[in-house]
């Protein structure tokens, strides 16, 4: 408990920040988490509110800043929404992404000081997102396009996005005055009522290829012709236009029903040499180039032999096991997502790959059925969503004795948990390598090797 009550003003030093990027101020023990306050700053704050763990605050003045601070106004702006490490310099986004790690392995996996290896930064700093899923809405009768205020649905309207791919904003904006010259409704969260809810644009990074998705509400599309004229004529590159429609009122992007209103249902980008064509609801890295570099960091941690068979993991569109397959015997994929395993089957005959194996399922069933048809795997690849292996999947991948599980994950608090379970079955872990995905962002990615003992 705290004796402090809202809109009590107090002198404080900021001593840490959360993994979502919030300063942290501690008066005897009890936390409030404060936005835009970095470690070392001295602060004015004002109490917002207070629970028996856990306050928040906010900056009434600041009494002395961080030299680690960036004060760019547009990526302060940001900082609101869709980049909450704008404000800090990149050299310290990418210590502290290393730390976040380190506490982890400590608290869940009781690694007291584990080596997690220096984040390799991302090739690109801004502007590398290839892809985009803005928020259409309407504020006061307009159609706008931006990003929600952090925690919350309420748009902020903006036009320059900074993290992706400059093209990306400039066709958002293209579509946005298609959506107001035709009159075309915004969708309305609160009422259920309106029609396009989501622009989505993906760019090729190689290629420079695109693909604009709009999700609507409802199935029928009415003056989508001229539309689709006036933006493909302005934009040669859009190779596809999909409409995905959302009946649901959730938080998903996407619903299941997909249509093609121009071109393919597909772009193709290049990464590490090879070709990929992309569908719609396949998963694709958003940052290209940072991506390579985990994918080699993954590629040399496993230590590839002539007469390895490697099981690749929630293997998405088959970029990570494809780009060794012809340094190993046979690869081995499992999607559970199929339009990604047709991609991936496509990519293998794309590079004349024919040493793969695709199975649409669930990994964890995957695991167990190779183990039971006696497929003896040297190494398993696995990059799973955020909220890791299932418990049968380790069990099975653990069964099969590979030497190694070279471990790609996107959180870190799943990963640390999974490698309890894997040192328990015989394995340890040999090193943790962070590479940057997502710059200005909280985001982490590693790469973790573990080995038999
Ligand atoms: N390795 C790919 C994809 C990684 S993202 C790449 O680098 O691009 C994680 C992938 O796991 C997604 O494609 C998602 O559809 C898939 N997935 C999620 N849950 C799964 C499960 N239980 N079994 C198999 N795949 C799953």
């Amino acid at each position: 408990m705290t004796n402090f009550n809202k809109n009590d003003i107090f002198e404080a030093e900021v001593i840490d920040l959360t993994h979502e990027g919030a300063g942290v101020v501690k008066v005897d023990g009890y936390p409030f988490f404060v936005e835009n306050a970095l470690p070392g700053e001295k602060i004015e704050m004002r109490v917002l509110k207070t629970s028996k763990k856990f306050g928040f605050g906010k900056v009434e003045t600041y009494l002395s800043q961080s030299e680690h601070r960036i004060s760019d106004i547009d990526l302060d702006y940001l900082r609101t929404g869709i980049a909450d490490f704008g404000h800090l310099a990149y050299s310290e986004q990418l210590k502290f992404k290393r730390k976040q790690i380190s506490e982890l392995l400590r608290k869940t996996a009781g690694k007291v000081d584990f080596p997690v290896l220096e984040t390799i930064p991302s090739p690109e700093i801004l502007a590398y997102r290839n892809k985009a899923s803005i928020p259409v809405r309407a504020i006061n009768g307009i159609v706008e396009t931006g990003f929600f205020r952090k925690h919350t649905h309420n748009l902020v309207p903006v036009e320059s996005f900074y993290i992706q791919n400059p093209e990306i904003d400039t066709i958002v904006l293209a579509v946005r005055d298609l959506i107001r010259k035709y009159s075309l409704k915004a969708y309305n969260e609160r009422e259920n009522t309106g029609f396009i809810r989501n622009i989505v644009v993906r760019r090729a990074h190689a290629t420079g290829e695109l693909m604009v998705i709009f999700v609507t509400r409802k199935a029928a599309f009415f003056k989508v012709e001229n539309l689709l004229t006036e933006l493909t004529k302005a934009f040669p590159a859009i190779k596809s236009v999909m409409q995905n429609v959302n009946t649901s009122t959730g938080n998903a992007i996407f619903g299941t029903e997909w249509k093609i209103l121009y071109g393919q249902d597909y772009i193709t980008d290049r990464m590490l040499g090879r070709d990929y064509q992309i569908s719609a609801p396949s998963f694709y890295q958003v940052n290209t180039a940072a991506a390579e570099v985990l994918y080699q960091t993954a590629i040399s941690f496993a230590d590839l032999k002539a007469d390895d068979v490697v099981i690749d993991a929630y293997s998405g569109i088959g970029t990570i096991g494809l780009s060794f397959a012809d340094k190993v015997k046979h690869v081995y994929g499992v999607e559970v997502v199929e339009a990604a395993v047709t991609n991936a089957k496509k990519n293998a005959a794309l590079n004349d790959i024919t040493n793969v194996t695709y199975v649409t399922t669930k990994a964890e069933k995957a695991m167990s059925d190779w183990l039971a048809q006696g497929i003896t795997p040297n190494v398993i690849l696995v990059d799973p969503p955020r909220k890791g292996l299932d418990e049968t999947f380790i069990d099975a991948a653990a069964a099969v004795g590979a030497r190694s599980i070279v471990y790609i994950s996107c959180n870190a608090a799943t990963f640390a948990r999974d490698v309890v379970r894997f040192e328990a079955l015989g394995y340890k872990l040999d090193k943790v390598q962070p590479v940057d995905l997502f710059p200005q962002t909280h985001h982490v990615e590693l790469v973790g090797l573990l080995t038999k003992s």
